[in-house]
């Protein structure tokens, strides 16, 4: 996958079917993008729903988890062949809400991201530091543990599927996002660090490769300074996405910068 413009939805615990299907029915009529990957996470109760109602390519379905395992007894998990079932071609993986309250470590965000590529579906990987280790300046640290961890034993061709998203955790439905210096940097070491995961066979070059998101608090009124950033190429979105006006204006920020 080559650097291109990401508009991701997180839609977490919101919605119902009816209210997924009204807004995706809503939104697509209006969407107009030419550059942009557009892709909403619903519940995975409204994917098979999204699926059927979505008409054009325009709107991608994302999951926002998948099993690590292909099936069997695991109850209460949701396959990648499930997911795929769903046309669904994105998933969300390690999100700072899984890690904190479901028990998500670095190896099971791992074994996560090998069941997507094993079905085909582009991994959306989150890291980020929280409050803490940011005001102890252990931020570098966490990200590089996070990515050292996520993409363990992932060979090069795959690991060039995955989108790192940067979610500092402390911005996350705060309404207290990074500032564009902040996500910037950030979004640069992970390059750095991709770059130094993947020497032998890219050298710089899947570091240069990889899209970088940035999530926690974007919106309408701070989407453009992230995302004039060199190195941020898109946005993860969850409380504005929520809203019809606010992600089509969202759509409409990402195309024009
Ligand atoms: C998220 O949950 O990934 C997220 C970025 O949420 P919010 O935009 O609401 O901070």
């Amino acid at each position: 996958m080559s650097r291109q413009k990401y508009l991701i939805g997180n839609w977490k615990m919101n919605n119902t079917i009816a209210k997924t299907e009204q807004f995706l029915l809503n939104f697509e009529k209006q969407l107009n993008t030419s550059k942009t990957t557009v892709v909403i996470a619903p519940s995975f109760v409204s994917l098979s729903s999204a699926s059927k109602v979505l008409k054009s390519d325009r709107v991608k379905l994302g999951a926002q988890n998948i099993a690590w395992e292909d099936s069997g007894a695991f109850t209460g998990e949701i396959s990648g062949e499930m997911l795929k079932e769903c046309k669904v071609t994105f998933c969300i993986v390690g999100h700072s809400e899984r890690r904190q309250y479901f028990g998500e470590s670095d190896e099971t965000v791992n074994k996560r991201i090998k069941a997507c590529l094993r079905q085909g579906i582009n991994p959306v990987l989150c890291v980020g530091e929280t409050l803490y280790e940011r005001q102890h300046n252990m931020t570098n640290q966490t990200i590089k543990r996070q990515l050292q961890g996520a993409f363990d034993s992932i060979a090069s061709q795959q690991a060039e599927k995955c989108i790192v998203a940067y979610e500092p955790v402390w911005a996350i439905g705060t309404g207290m996002s990074a500032n564009e210096a902040q996500a910037g940097q950030v979004a640069g070491q992970i390059r750095d660090c991709l770059s130094v995961l993947y020497p032998s066979l890219y050298g710089q070059e899947i570091g240069q490769k990889i899209c970088i998101l940035y999530g926690g608090s974007a919106n309408t009124k701070n989407a453009s300074l992230f995302l004039n950033c060199a190195d941020i190429d898109g946005l993860l979105v969850g409380g504005a996405s929520l809203f019809v006006d606010d992600f089509l204006q969202l759509a409409h920020i990402c195309e024009s910068v």
